[in-house]
């Protein structure tokens, strides 16, 4: 019932913009590295991905995002990320405003794509911001201009969201007329904000709904692929 209902507003939408989070990767094999503390060497991710350990803890740092690099050559983008390429292609779709940093969505076609927290897929100088190859990173080097620490182009804790994405899913979402929510618990600031400032329908797609259930005018539990997959569109 709630699959044709939300079938019904993608399709009657002008203007609809997707917010994915974590729960669209964890179903390509990538960690959620908020909610599996302890995943890696026991050390909480969150401890580690922030300006504090880049400054004082680089090597910790440096192999942190190492592993999680090379983790990518290992997941691939599934296919409810292919299944929101293809409605952009279709039209059902304006933008996709993504938490998630693996450039998945892009990988699987979505071409309008603003990444709130970045992507690990590019790497720059911490200190002079110039660009580097993803390799020397790999390699630990220091940066060929100033001698400054390499690191990946992601929102560390403690550090300041992109501000021109940021803009630019904000007002996609204010002038939208259904705001879809998938695979993201919302308990990250500022990000959580976005879908209530919609004048539009909101809907919302987990595995776990309960603490936001109220907040939406629809909400469907279960995996994000399969609910992708089971709707009549
Ligand atoms: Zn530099």
């Amino acid at each position: 019932m709630t699959n044709e209902l939300l079938s019904e507003w993608l399709q009657s939408s002008n203007s609809t913009v997707i917010l994915t989070g974590a729960g669209m990767s964890t179903e390509s094999g990538v960690p959620d590295f908020r909610s599996t503390s302890g995943w890696w060497k026991n050390i909480d991710p969150r401890t580690v991905a922030t300006t504090e350990a880049l400054a004082q803890n680089y090597s910790l740092f440096h192999e942190f995002y190492k592993m999680r690099i090379e983790n990518l050559e290992k997941v691939a983008p599934h296919e409810g990320h292919q299944i929101l390429a293809d409605w952009e292609k279709r039209g059902i779709v304006s933008l996709v405003a993504t938490q998630n940093v693996d450039g998945f969505h892009q990988l699987a076609g979505s071409q309008r794509v603003e990444e709130l927290h970045g992507s690990i897929r590019s790497i720059r100088c911490h200190r002079c911001e110039k660009a580097a190859p993803i390799e020397s990173f790999l390699h630990k080097e220091s940066c060929v201009h100033c001698g400054g620490k390499l690191r990946p182009n992601v929102v560390l804790f403690g550090e300041n969201l992109p501000q021109v994405s940021w803009n630019n899913a904000m007002e996609a979402i204010r002038a939208a007329e259904l705001v879809l929510v998938i695979g993201t618990s919302l308990e990250v600031y500022p990000v959580n904000q976005l879908p209530m400032m919609t004048k539009g329908k909101t809907a919302y797609i987990n595995l776990d709904i309960a603490h936001h259930a109220v907040q939406f005018d629809l909400t469907i539990e279960g995996k994000v692929k399969e609910v992708l997959q089971q709707l009549p569109l």
